[in-house]
This record gives C-alpha cells, structure tokens and sequence, in this order.
C-alpha cells in the first residue's frame, strides 16, 4: 500500500492502492465553482410505429436510458426493418397499412427484450438503495461473477436473449463470492484476469 506520505516519489502507476490514493488526493483539492445541475429525468417508451404516409426509427419510435448503450443499434435495426418493408410497399406486394403494421410487429420483437431489460435495470441499479450489506455481498458478488459478466456482456452484443440475464445471483456465483471474499482468495483474485473474451 502506498500511503500519502510517499505520493510524491512514486512511480506513475504502481498499483490499484496508488490509483485510489491519488483519486482521493484529486478529490481533496477540487472545489464547486458553478452550481451542479444534473441531467433531466431520462423517460422510456414507444410511440406509435406509424400512420398514413409516415413512420418512425430510432429514438423518434423507441427512446430510453442510455445505460445499456443500445440506441445505435435499435436505430440503425428498425430502419433496416422499415426499409424492407417500404420495398415491399412499393413492389406492391403490400399496402401501405400491411407494410407498416409488418414493420411494428419486427420492430417491437427486436428492441422489446432488450428494453425491459434497461428498464429493469435502471430501476434496480439506479433507482433502488440497498442496504450497505446487501451492496458489500450479494449485489458486488452478482456483478464481479465471471460466469454473470459473460451472460451480461453477451446480451449487450444481442448474442444472448436479454432474459438470460440474472437479477439476483445464482448459487454459484454466491458461493464464488464468498470464496473470494476470504483474505487468501480475494490476494489471489486481484492478480488473476476474472473473464475471459466474449465469442
Ligand atoms: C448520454 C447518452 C449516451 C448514449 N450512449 C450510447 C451508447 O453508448 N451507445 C449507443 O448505441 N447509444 C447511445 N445513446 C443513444 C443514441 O445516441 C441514440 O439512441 C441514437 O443516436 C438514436 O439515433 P437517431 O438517429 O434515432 O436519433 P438522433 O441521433 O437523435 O438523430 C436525430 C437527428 O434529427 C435531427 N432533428 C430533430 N428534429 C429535426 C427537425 N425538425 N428537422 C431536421 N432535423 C431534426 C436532430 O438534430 C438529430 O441530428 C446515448 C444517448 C445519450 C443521450
């Protein structure tokens, strides 16, 4: 452990300790100098997919929290689906209002998933406050579980259906936590790499 006595002669990166060390130093010496103001309240939904002689795409269909980094996707997604079925208007094959409802039924099958998700998500992990306990065990048990940060990172990707992801940590990443909660174990722990490469 490197102490604020040493700070000064101490190499650039020499362990996580010094990183904290130096972050709460930074801490030390920072001021307000204007008023914090925060974001606005981030709201979650759809609007109505489309009417006669328009549609919509991304966040104009389909807007929410920014906590899973999902927009660009769902935009780029829904126009790709919006786009076909206006080939298919304008083929003839269907009418405007078969094309449009086509379109709504894709577009709410790929993005709802992933959408409750989020939702959930920012509700649990944003909006809710634990007791210390509950965020020292089972919450940091659940979030540092190589077996949940590949299910997690995976349905990020879309490789994974959203549902797959755990709310509540499973047995083994309990038992997981606890063995890495002992002094010997979590020593080890912090040398070893936890999660290997999503495929
Ligand atoms: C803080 C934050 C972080 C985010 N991080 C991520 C992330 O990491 N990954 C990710 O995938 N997504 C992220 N998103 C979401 C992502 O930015 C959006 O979902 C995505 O940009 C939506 O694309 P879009 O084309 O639907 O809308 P936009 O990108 O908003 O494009 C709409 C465009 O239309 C223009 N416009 C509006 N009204 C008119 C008008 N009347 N006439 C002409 N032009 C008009 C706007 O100026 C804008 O340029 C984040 C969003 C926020 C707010």
């Amino acid at each position: 452990m490197i102490d604020r006595a040493t700070f000064p002669s101490a190499p650039a990166v020499a362990s996580s300790p010094f990183i904290y060390d130096t972050s709460m130093r930074m801490l030390d010496e920072i001021g307000m100098i204007t008023e914090l103001k925060g974001i606005r309240q981030v709201e979650n939904a759809y609007r109505e997919a489309y009417g006669q002689g328009w549609a919509l795409t991304g966040d104009a269909f389909h807007y929410k929290d920014p906590i899973d980094g999902q927009g660009i996707y769902d935009a780029l997604n829904e126009s790709k689906l919006l786009a076909e079925a206006i080939i298919e208007w304008k083929k003839g094959n269907l009418t405007w209002e078969q094309a449009g409802a086509m379109y709504k039924e894709k577009a709410w099958a790929a993005t709802y998933p992933m959408f409750n998700m989020t939702v959930q998500r920012v509700k649990r992990e944003v909006h809710t406050f634990p007791p210390k306990l509950i965020i020292n065990t089972l919450i940091r048990w659940l979030l540092n579980d190589p077996a949940y940060q590949r299910t997690f990172l995976r349905a990020l990707a879309r490789v994974e259906a959203p549902s797959t992801v755990p709310s509540t940590p499973s047995l083994g990443a309990i038992w997981r936590g606890i063995l890495s909660s002992l002094p010997a174990r979590s020593k080890r722990q912090e040398e070893t790499p936890a999660l290997s490469p999503v495929q």
